[in-house]
């Protein structure tokens, strides 16, 4: 027996172009059970396992932070785990023990760039790690998971003033670099012992030194920071300006700011005829 075609007004009343209401109704009860849907499986993933979860969601913030960071700074400048550069610089760390799985990795080229990554990490609640010459075995010194590590391999200056007898390293010099530079020159810095250990801990977490029975230790010998606060602000801390800063900086590492240079003594390498 042919089947006989239903004219519009024997279809149900939404498929036939119910009222805006109800089909605004029809939307929120949609809408509701998805939200709905949402909630239990995150709570029941809560109960299941609160650790887990908890990093899941810190690993998702973290991502959206990244990649907002990534369009504000550019590819080159924020690596994510898609990306090749990541893999290399994830891998760069002396100690298998401090390898971490960070969301994404940021190398900033200059004081300003540091500032500017740290402003969103502060404000978006993202929590974030520092690395200068990877030489920390500590997983949680120089790593993060569900979190930005900032690399300061880009900040490698080594300039030598023979006039003030003082060298500004950029905190993400390692030591032979250092050395290699202030050889041309004949003098020395009170550095540490290990040619591919970071300036950048050796210098404000202190640090022991072939010379420290001569010039005390590493920090001893830093006459200026420049330094970025976790309020995006940089300083200078010397002797004159920021003396309570330059004072915590002599040990207190990661803990006042970010380091992004630092101004500090050369000795003479060969004693004078
Ligand atoms: C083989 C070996 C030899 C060593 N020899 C010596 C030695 O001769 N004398 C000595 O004193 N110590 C020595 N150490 C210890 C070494 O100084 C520390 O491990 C130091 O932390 C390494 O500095 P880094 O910059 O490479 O560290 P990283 O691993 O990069 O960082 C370590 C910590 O410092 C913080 N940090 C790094 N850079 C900055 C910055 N610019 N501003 C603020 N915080 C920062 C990081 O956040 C992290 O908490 C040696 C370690 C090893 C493994």
């Amino acid at each position: 027996m042919p089947r006989r075609r239903r004219n519009s007004s024997e279809l149900p009343r939404f498929a036939a172009g119910g009222s805006p209401l109800e089909a605004f109704a029809l939307f929120g009860l949609a809408l509701a059970a998805a939200v709905l849907s949402v909630v239990y499986v995150s709570v029941s993933a809560y109960m299941a396992d609160p650790m887990s979860s908890t990093r899941v969601f810190s690993g998702f913030r973290a991502l959206v932070t990244c990649k907002k960071l990534q369009h504000h700074l550019g590819p080159s400048l924020i690596s994510l785990p898609s990306d090749d550069e990541y893999v290399a610089l994830r891998e760069e760390n002396r100690s298998q023990a401090g390898l971490r799985d960070p969301s994404c990795i940021a190398s900033p080229r200059s004081a300003t760039e540091v500032a500017e990554i740290v402003v969103v990490l502060v404000q978006d609640g993202v929590p974030f790690a520092v690395r200068s010459g990877n030489h920390e075995s500590i997983p949680s010194e120089a790593g993060t998971d569900q979190g930005v590590l900032i690399t300061l391999s880009n900040l490698n200056e080594v300039s030598y003033d023979a006039g003030t007898g003082l060298v500004t390293l950029g905190s993400g010099t390692r030591w032979d670099a250092v050395n290699a530079e202030l050889d041309k020159n004949n003098v020395a810095v009170v550095g540490d012992r290990t040619p591919d250990v970071g300036v950048g801990n050796a210098t404000s977490g202190c640090g022991l030194s072939y010379l420290s029975d001569l010039y005390a230790l590493v920090c001893d010998n830093v006459v200026n920071y420049e330094v970025v606060l976790f309020d995006g602000r940089i300083v200078e801390a010397n002797i004159n300006s920021n003396p309570d800063l330059f004072w915590a900086l002599k040990g207190g590492s990661d803990n006042a700011g970010i380091v992004t240079k630092f101004e500090t003594k050369t000795y003479l390498s060969t004693p004078t005829p």
